[in-house]
């Protein structure tokens, strides 16, 4: 079964195998309908895939992935149809990128002190132009023969408790909020499941959806996620996080099935506040 949206993507201008066009190409050859391009700390990859959209039946949300700043726990946020030109988000998601390079370097340091040395110049070419992240030290150490998948790595390693993690500046939760809304983009809490808790405080702030369609979610889970997304009168969204294939198993384009009203709402709110 392939969904006709998917809001949750990854290109090359993150930790993608993909290029933004060669997502939009993919989409239109599945027949889907509506996609977003959420790279993380990046909006380099959205004029690219607007271009490669433009024309055809797919419509192309730009969006973003911006991580943040919760000791022990992943909390993401999504943000719909920004305005990806905007220079207050330019200018934050530039200091995320600097500070995810940074880290990098740290980790590179961590593991060859771990008697695990790589070459910068690999990670840096595995990340290209792109955002650098986890998942390119991980392919860096795959190809070293340290390990024998990215998942290796990051459990043994490079996870949020490995030996090789190094933490770098982010925003906090309510922060990210605000920065998706000044850039006029739709906030939404990526993957909720163990951070639900949060939701107070970020409705206050001006979040808008859920994310409760994802891979990996059980019907119950999302049957429980959307009937706490509708308490809050929330958008419920949804999207595989495809990475491209081998980077995170088991996810395709499309392969989480995902609402068209989920796009219709979020379209509609976008429409208002522009
Ligand atoms: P970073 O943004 O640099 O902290 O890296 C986090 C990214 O690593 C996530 O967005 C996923 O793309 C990827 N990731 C997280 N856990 C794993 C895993 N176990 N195996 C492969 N990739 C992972
Ligand atoms: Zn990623
Ligand atoms: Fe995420
Ligand atoms: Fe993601």
């Amino acid at each position: 079964m392939i969904s006709r949206v998917d809001l949750h993507l990854h290109s090359t201008a993150s930790d993608g195998r993909f290029s933004p066009s060669e997502l939009v190409a993919m989409a239109l050859e599945r027949g889907l309908l509506a996609i977003a391009i959420t790279d993380h700390d990046t909006t380099a990859g959205i004029d690219e895939a607007l271009e490669a959209a433009r024309g055809t039946r797919l419509e192309l949300i730009p969006g973003v992935e911006i991580s943040c700043d919760v000791p022990g726990q992943e909390v993401h946020l999504l943000g719909y149809y920004i305005d990806h030109h905007d220079p207050h988000l330019e200018g934050k998601l530039s200091d995320f990128r600097q500070a995810r390079l940074q880290r990098a370097r740290g980790m590179v340091r961590k593991l060859a002190s771990l008697g695990l040395p790589l070459e910068w110049e690999t990670v840096a070419e595995l990340a290209g132009d792109g955002s650098v992240g986890r998942p390119h030290i991980a392919q860096a150490m795959v190809r070293k023969g340290y390990v024998a998948s990215p998942d290796e790595a990051f459990d043994l390693y490079i996870g949020r408790n490995g030996p090789a993690y190094v933490e770098r500046y982010k925003l906090n939760p309510v922060d990210a909020v605000s920065l998706i809304k000044q850039a006029r983009g739709l906030p939404v809490l990526a993957h909720p499941l163990q951070v639900t808790h949060f939701l107070p405080s970020l409705i206050e702030q001006g979040l808008v959806g859920l994310e409760v369609y994802y891979n990996g979610y059980s019907p119950e889970v999302i049957r429980e996620l959307a009937s706490l997304g509708r308490k809050y009168d929330l958008i419920l969204t949804g999207g595989s996080d495809f990475h491209g294939s081998g980077v995170l198993d088991g996810v395709e384009m499309g392969g989480v099935s995902v609402p068209l009203e989920s796009v219709e709402r979020l379209r509609a709110l976008a429409r208002i506040r522009a």
